[in-house]
């Protein structure tokens, strides 16, 4: 549900592990569409967030909510991605044993949402959706090559197309460009920048000059909650932001 200006919502949520904090009243919310990239120092708390959102850690304490109804801590990880949330490691995981064209077609006949398939089911064609995603992706070309052959580069977008072919209103995506070449850091860009306003990207990233290329809005964690939050400039001339990288 789109209609009311938040798709995510985060209140005081509290992770422990053995008491320690991971997470100490982080409070975040996200407006449908926006691409907001995630900063801040190893250890942060920035994956258990992300673990949090997806259903991996539940939360001792606090909200979340995916809209305006759906309450993340209640559902299963299976759930939550069904719901319309993907997610994507760091680690690109293709079927590396398969072509491009086929790793997308596995993906689109993967289980998602009711919205999803009631889409895919009215605009027919599973063909024509497989090509413009792999259009989308930039890998029309390569559609017969076998993904495991793919440059490092290449196997980070097919598995976005494979994310997209869920069709999901949340992507979370994890250092998507590290390991990238410079053209292929602008190209991703390109892509996170088109897929905004129709899809809510989270991005977990340690590329500055990247994350200034992509983000209205850079959210800083530091010891499991918020820093400082606004445009990358404003976040980097913050003084307790300066303070906890260099303190480094
Ligand atoms: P980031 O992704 O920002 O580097 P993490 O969310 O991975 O930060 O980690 C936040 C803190 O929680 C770190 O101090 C980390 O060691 C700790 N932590 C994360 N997961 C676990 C776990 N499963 N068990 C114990 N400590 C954990």
């Amino acid at each position: 549900d789109t209609s009311h200006g938040v798709i995510l919502y985060l209140d005081a949520i509290e992770v422990s592990f053995d008491g320690f904090k991971a997470l100490n009243q982080l409070s975040l919310t996200l407006a449908p569409g926006e691409l907001r990239c995630i900063i801040g120092p190893n250890g942060a708390g920035k994956t258990t967030m992300m673990d949090v959102i997806t259903g991996k850690t539940r939360p001792d304490a606090g909200s979340a909510f995916f809209g305006q109804t759906i309450d993340l801590t209640r559902l299963s990880e299976p759930e939550i991605a069904t719901a319309g949330i993907g997610r994507k490691f760091q680690k690109p995981t293709v079927f590396e044993m398969l072509d491009v064209f086929t790793n997308i077609e596995l993906a689109l006949k993967a289980p998602r949402s009711v919205w999803a398939s009631l889409r895919a089911r009215l605009n027919g064609e599973t063909r024509d959706r497989i090509d413009g995603l792999l259009a989308q992706i930039g890998l029309l070309d390569d559609r017969h090559v076998l993904a495991g052959t793919l440059s490092h580069g290449k196997k980070q977008w097919l598995e976005i197309g494979m994310l997209l072919a869920q069709d999901p209103q949340l992507l979370l995506l994890d250092e998507p460009v590290a390991g990238m070449t410079d053209a292929e850091t602008e190209r991703t860009a390109e892509l996170f920048r088109s897929l905004a306003g129709k899809h809510t990207l989270m991005v977990v990233e340690h590329d500055m000059k990247f994350v200034g290329s992509i983000a209205d809005q850079v959210t800083v964690l530091h010891e499991g909650r918020v820093l400082a939050e606004g445009s990358l400039a404003k976040v980097q001339a913050d003084e307790r932001v300066i303070e906890v990288y260099l303190g480094r």
